[in-house]
């Protein structure tokens, strides 16, 4: 290699590896140093994965990424890495729908896990994350990571051409929703606030023809309080916690579900008085079958529902179709529990 590039922090350009590579190599550290340059607002990296004795190094640092961490390209891994808080990564769970999925690791973590997020990296040929770091100057910054991957076997190097965005405004307007009391302490989930704001939502989409129905649904768990009498609180509220997130992982795009209060638990699904059926079934089913282990005790619980749809009434409130939904829920408990009742 004749001439190297200013400051060159890399390995690839100076060590035993294919031209093909060298190549892209210079050519993408070119186009970076250009783009740098020019006061885009975007922090652009490239960095080198080497399989064989497992190490990651930059081959590019954008100038902006070294001023925000007052760091130069050599020392900058180790000032990043040490300087991140927080952690996100965003999953595309179904590409062709582009649903994501976020997942927070914490500072401890980050460490452990960063040899299988390299291979889900490789795998999915993109890099998404968030990260939160804490810069030199003491102020707390998000930065969002993107990332493409190019995968050069003969070499056992790993190419990934990024850029950071600094997204702190955003990530606060989240923290604030969780601030103000969006999500419920203890599950996590929506509270009953939330569930007006989204029947308003649902509403407006029907009137404006983007769906024909939805329907609200009123979860019980069934004798909570045998729960809490026979294992104590902690367990109980072991319950409320595990039960939220199985009903997390079984819901759809078009489902959506938060905390009513205690024990109660609502859903608003999109679709005729049958789809919020459907769910409630589905939730009823696999809570019923599912273990509840912690501490060494072991319980099965069972779910009532109440379901009821807008395509039942013709100008419903919320507290019309909530109320019939209700109704449905004592129904349910009153046929012995562990039922779901629609408009049969
Ligand atoms: P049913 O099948 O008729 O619904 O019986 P149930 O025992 O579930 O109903 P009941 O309304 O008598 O009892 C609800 C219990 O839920 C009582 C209350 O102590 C408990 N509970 C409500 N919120 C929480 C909570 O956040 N944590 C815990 N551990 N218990 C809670
Ligand atoms: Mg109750
Ligand atoms: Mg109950």
């Amino acid at each position: 290699m004749k001439q190297l590039p200013e400051n060159y922090p890399g390995r690839i350009l100076v060590e035993e590896y294919s031209q093909a590579l060298k190549e892209r190599t210079l050519s993408a550290i070119q186009a970076s140093a250009v783009f740098d340059k020019f006061n885009f607002p975007l922090m652009v990296y490239i960095t080198a994965w080497n399989h064989k004795d497992d190490t990651i190094w930059y081959e590019f640092v954008g100038q902006q990424f070294m001023d925000l961490l007052e760091s130069n390209a050599t020392d900058i891994s180790t000032v990043f890495r040490d300087s991140i808080q927080d952690q996100r990564l965003f999953h595309y769970t179904d590409l062709s729908e582009s649903e994501v999925e976020e997942e927070v690791i914490s500072r401890r973590q980050i460490s452990d896990t960063r040899h299988n997020l390299r291979e889900k990296v490789e795998k999915n040929k993109q890099v998404e994350a968030v990260y939160q770091i804490a810069s030199p100057a003491g102020r707390i910054i998000w930065l969002k990571d993107r990332g493409r991957v190019e995968v050069f076997p003969d070499d056992n190097i790993t190419l990934t051409l990024g850029c950071l965005t600094d997204v702190t405004k955003e990530m606060g307007q989240k923290e604030l929703l969780e601030q103000i009391g969006y999500f419920d302490d203890l599950t996590g989930l929506p509270k009953r606030n939330i569930m007006q704001k989204l029947f308003e939502v649902r509403c407006g989409e029907r009137q404006r023809g983007y769906i024909e129905a939805f329907s609200v649904i009123m979860i019980d768990i069934d004798h909570f309080k045998l729960v809490n009498d026979t294992h104590g609180h902690q367990m109980g509220d072991f319950v409320l916690k595990e039960l939220a997130s199985l009903m997390t992982l079984l819901k759809r795009k078009e489902e959506d579900i938060g905390r009513y209060g205690g024990e109660e638990f609502y859903g608003i699904c999109r679709g005729e008085i049958q789809s919020g059926v459907n769910f409630a079934e589905r939730v009823r089913r696999n809570i019923e079958s599912h273990v509840f282990s912690h501490n060494g005790i072991s319980i099965h619980i069972t779910i009532s529902a109440g379901v009821a749809s807008t395509e039942e009434m013709d100008e419903g409130t919320m507290s019309d179709l909530l109320g019939l939904a209700d109704n449905r829920l004592y129904q349910a408990k009153h046929e012995g529990r562990n039922k779901v009742v629609g408009n049969q």
